[in-house]
This record gives structure tokens, C-alpha cells and sequence, in this order.
């Protein structure tokens, strides 16, 4: 494969080739890991997108949601990215990404670019793949990055982990549904939008946002935060109403974060997030090899046949795998 003339065209903006790069860094083949590797070194790291996460339960209006706001973003000459973190399993019947009904509009757009979901099922390299995907989205000088997650637990910390903006959209709803979100789920966003707020809808999506409000003043004080955020908004996404305020604030609060240091404080705690990630993975990579593989099998069959004492034995495999004799005894 040819990497420089991968990486060429993607910092040119093509999307094919970029599409074809995130299947290469999606791949679990080794030689395909390495080739992923070489091309996150010779691509242009110095560019920079907004990085916004996006999380709610399904129903609750993200494709609506995306296609607009991905919609009024293209229309202003900024070029956008949506990419999906979940496992397919996490999702009832498969990717929802996946699904070609969804932001049609958006996807014929050619200033936008939309990745479909991983399949893989687990999520920690779904995660680490994911990220990947948000670097090559920079390097290709998208501005913004949209990383949509279904609201079911821990993909919304991954989320928060390579954004740098996390959005929470939720449906209208009565009082006793606000209980219904998890505290550690709240203290994550930057942004509270309660979608749908229109036709009869309209009064109780009110509501919700003023009950969240609240709720989001009883919250501790974050360092990163100015004064009035986070923040609870109304939109309409069918009705494309609201959208300019969410991007208003979306901004507002990025640059009063880039002044104030907060924005390069979280880059470099994520970065050294994704580099610890990374270390973990490559060692936990070359447990694959055939070679490690036999010699595990073997060593574990003398462990559960008393033959070896477990500690001694993976002091010994440990040895053996960074090419050390291993002590006698
Ligand atoms: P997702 O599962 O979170 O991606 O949700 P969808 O975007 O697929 O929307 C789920 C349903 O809610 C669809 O029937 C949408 O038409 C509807 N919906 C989305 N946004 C709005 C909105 O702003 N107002 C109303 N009334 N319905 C909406």
C-alpha cells in the first residue's frame, strides 16, 4: 500500500481516500495496525478540528439533530465530519449508522463526511480506533468532527475522552425522567439540548430544559467552565430551530476555554490518555503471536497440572517474550 499517496490525499481533502483510511485504521490485522501506524506519522498533525461529542438514548433525535446542524455548518463553508463510536452491539440490530435512510441529505453533501459505525463488538478498540479516525478526519482539514455515541453507558466517557465539546441531547420529558439520566452522565456536558421542541411537545421540552437548569446549577463547578455553563437549550431539529444557538454557545465556550488554557490543558491530558491506551494495546498485541500464543498454552497447562507455580511462570513467560533467558528455578 501506498502510504505517502494515502496521506497526500487525505490532506488534500479526498474523501475516498480518507474513507479507505479509516478502514485501514479499523482493521485488527497486524499488518494492517503497522500500516495504520506509518500513515498517523507521515500524516500533518498540526491541524486542528473542533472536536464535539454527541451522546442520547436512541429515538431521542441525533440523526435529526446531525443532519441539520451538519447542514447549517456546510452551508456556512465549514467542512464536517460524523463519525460513530458504539459497537454494533450495542445497538439493537446492528449499526444504526449503518443504516443509508439515515442523514441523507448530509451524506450527498460534499463538504461533509460521514463514517459509519466499527463493528467491532469490543468497545476498548472500538474507542482507540475511533480516535484514530478523529486524527485523519483532522489531518484531512475537516473543521468540525461530530462523534455521535448512543446514551448506554461507557462509550459516553470514551466520547469525552477525544472531544473536546460534549453535547447531551434529550427528548422532552416529565420530571420524574430526569432522575433517569446518571449523574456521572451530566457532569460530562458542556451543553444540555432537550430536542423536539415543537407542536405539542413545545411546553414540556420548556420544562425539561428549566428542570435541567436546575439541575445542571446543582452540579459542582467545573474549572473549565465560564460563568453560565454548562448550559440547557431548546432546538427543534425537524423544524430547524435553535441550531444557530447551539453552535453560538458550542463556540463561545471553546474559545473562552483556548484563552483561558483549559483547551490545551484537556488536548494534552487526552493525549496522554490515548498514548497510555496505546502502550497497552501493543503490549497486549504481541500476546498474539502464534509464538506467545503456544508458549502461553504450554505454561498455562503446566500451572493447572501443579507442574508450575503461576507467578514463577509468568515471571518466565515475561522473560521469554522480551527475549531473556529465563532464571533457573
Ligand atoms: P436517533 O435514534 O437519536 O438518531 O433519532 P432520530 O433522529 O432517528 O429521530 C427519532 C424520531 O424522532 C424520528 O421519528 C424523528 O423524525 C423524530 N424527531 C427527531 N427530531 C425531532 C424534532 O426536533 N421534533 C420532532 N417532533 N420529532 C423529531
Amino acid at each position: 500500500m501506498d502510504i505517502a499517496g494515502m496521506a497526500e490525499r487525505i490532506a488534500g481533502g479526498e474523501r475516498r481516500a480518507l474513507a479507505r483510511a479509516i478502514t485501514l485504521v479499523e482493521s485488527g490485522r497486524a499488518d494492517h495496525r503497522a500500516q495504520a501506524t506509518e500513515l498517523l506519522a507521515t500524516l500533518d498533525t498540526g491541524r486542528q478540528a473542533l472536536r464535539i461529542g454527541l451522546s442520547g438514548t436512541p429515538g431521542v433525535g441525533k440523526s435529526t439533530f446531525i443532519e441539520s446542524f451538519g447542514k447549517m455548518l456546510t452551508a456556512q463553508g465549514k467542512r464536517v465530519a460524523v463519525l460513530a463510536v458504539d459497537p454494533s452491539s450495542a445497538r439493537s440490530g446492528g449499526s444504526i449508522l449503518g443504516d443509508k435512510t439515515r442523514m441523507d441529505e448530509l451524506a450527498r453533501d460534499p463538504n461533509a463526511f460521514i463514517r459509519p459505525s466499527p463493528s467491532q463488538t469490543h468497545l476498548g478498540g472500538v474507542a482507540r480506533r475511533t480516535r484514530e479516525a478523529v486524527a485523519l478526519c483532522e489531518a484531512a482539514g475537516y473543521d468540525v468532527v461530530l462523534i455521535e455515541t448512543v446514551g448506554v453507558g461507557q462509550s459516553e466517557t470514551v466520547v469525552a475522552q477525544m472531544s473536546d465539546l460534549f453535547l447531551l441531547l434529550l427528548a422532552p420529558a416529565g420530571g420524574d425522567e430526569l432522575q433517569g439520566v446518571k449523574r456521572g452522565i451530566m457532569e460530562m456536558a458542556d451543553l444540555i439540548v432537550i430536542n423536539k421542541a415543537d407542536g405539542d411537545l413545545k411546553a414540556t421540552a420548556v420544562r425539561t430544559q428549566a428542570d435541567y437548569a436546575g439541575a445542571l446549577r446543582l452540579l459542582r463547578k467545573r474549572a473549565q467552565d465560564p460563568d453560565g455553563y454548562p448550559k440547557a437549550m431548546t432546538v427543534s431539529a425537524l423544524e430547524d430551530r435553535g441550531l444557530p444557538e447551539v453552535w453560538t454557545a458550542l463556540e463561545e465556550l471553546a474559545e473562552w476555554r483556548r484563552e483561558t488554557g483549559h483547551w490545551d490543558a484537556t488536548r494534552a491530558a487526552q493525549a496522554r490518555y490515548w498514548f497510555e491506551e496505546a502502550v497497552k494495546a501493543a503490549l497486549l498485541a504481541e500476546l498474539e503471536t502464534p509464538d506467545a500464543q503456544a508458549r502461553l498454552k504450554a505454561l498455562s497447562q503446566a500451572v493447572a497440572a501443579g507442574d508450575a507455580e503461576p507467578t514463577v511462570a509468568a515471571r518466565d513467560f515475561v522473560q521469554q517474550l522480551r527475549g531473556e533467558t529465563p532464571q533457573a528455578g
